[in-house]
């Protein structure tokens, strides 16, 4: 199973961000360190004698936490787990030169991956996504990652507005020569509630035509593909076997705990999710020992359905056997055999034995194809 631990905090609140993120004043380091180790002890007590495959850092900008925290938590996750040999502990960084500076204590507190949001390579694209560093900032962070972290991620959103082919193009090739075995290549979506959501319902903001976005989308997946890093899931490339171990644990459907505010887990058929404000989970904690809101139990149909829809994300597809025994149901009664038959015939999914991988091709249609297809 994996562990994620959410710091929910950032400097400042991008325009186009709708994690779950929050700008506070000050922070109490030593009230979050205690309260995220009862959470991770609540969820280590019910999910005792498991063997962890990876821990993850996500945010918010957990590279502004304090190393000690970040070591006491690993520490604590060794002792209540068992880690498994070569864990992969992963952190996600803002490239600043400030958290930069505290790469090589990240490291000796165990952190061996790292995840840069660097998110353009141009100053103008930078300026407008509301990022608080430059290219230079960032290059000089990604220089110390490469020099400290075993691996290294980097972020990249695409499809800006006024974007063209040629800047894509040039930018994508830039990153692709920086030589990180693993990259995040996003395009830009306007999310409801966030600033450029407003701007847009303003008309200050025209987003890429979708068109251009699917444009955009192939070039990104032939130039990763001949550059040796391919996708292996709809937005992620890496080299062979530089793939993000935890990532893969969600999308194939393993077990994870989920701690700290608004952290998703899916612990032995249970789907858990903690309070989503920073205050209430932590109010929650000192309460219960725990920043819990719900914990579902997920019918078989569901578990079905999620593996699914999480399975035909990545290239490698998903074994129709193994979701029908989660799903309890035959595969007929978990795909339309008819609608995949058609859209195979389209070149758009491929269906090898009990293994159905959608395609290159299909994966720019995914969120029209899946309704088509899964039936529980
Ligand atoms: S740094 Fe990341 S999590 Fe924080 S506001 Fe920006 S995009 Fe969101």
């Amino acid at each position: 199973m994996a562990l994620y631990v959410h710091w929910p905090f950032c400097v400042s609140k991008c325009p186009y961000c709708d994690f779950n993120s929050h700008v506070r004043a000050e922070i109490d380091n030593a009230a979050w360190r205690d309260a995220l180790l009862s959470d991770l002890a609540h969820e280590a007590a019910l999910n005792e004698r498991r063997v962890l495959g990876s821990i993850f850092f996500g945010g918010g900008t957990p590279s502004l936490m304090p190393p000690a925290i970040v070591s006491a938590l690993i520490d604590a996750a060794a002792r209540r787990w068992t880690l498994a040999p070569g864990i992969e502990i992963t952190l996600e960084a803002n490239p600043s030169s400030v958290e930069a500076a505290r790469f090589a204590d990240l490291a000796a507190a165990g952190v061996n991956r790292v995840s840069l949001g660097l998110q353009s390579l141009e100053d103008e694209a930078l300026h407008f996504l509301g990022r608080a560093h430059d290219v230079r900032e960032g290059l000089a962070a990604l220089d110390v990652a490469q020099s400290v972290f075993d691996r290294v991620n980097f972020d990249l959103i695409y499809a800006r507005p006024g974007q063209s082919e040629t800047d894509w193009e040039a930018e994508l090739a830039r990153g692709l020569s920086l030589g990180t075995g693993h990259l995040s290549l996003y395009q830009l979506t306007i999310e409801p509630g966030t600033r450029f959501a407003t701007l847009a319902a303003q008309g200050k903001l025209t987003p890429a035509d979708p068109d251009h976005g699917a444009t955009l989308y192939e070039m990104t997946q032939a130039m990763t593909q001949a550059a040796g890093l391919p996708a292996y899931e709809i937005s992620n490339h890496a080299r062979p076997g530089e793939e993000s171990r935890h990532n893969l644990t969600y999308w194939r459907y393993g077990d994870y705990a989920g701690i700290g505010p608004g952290a998703h887990g899916r612990r032995a058929g249970m789907a858990t999710l903690r309070h989503r404000k920073p205050e209430n989970w932590i109010s929650a904690v000192s309460r219960n020992g725990h920043g819990l809101q719900s914990e579902e139990v997920l019918d078989a149909a569901s578990k079905g359905r999620e593996a699914l829809l999480m399975g035909l994300r990545l290239a490698e597809g998903v074994d129709l056997d193994r979701i029908a025994r989660l799903a309890e149901r035959q595969v007929e009664q978990l795909v339309d055999e008819g609608a995949i038959a058609r859209l195979a015939a389209l070149g758009l999914l491929r269906r090898e034995g009990p293994r159905l991988r959608v395609t290159p091709a299909g994966m720019l249609l995914l969120d029209a194809i899946l309704p088509e297809i899964v039936t529980v």
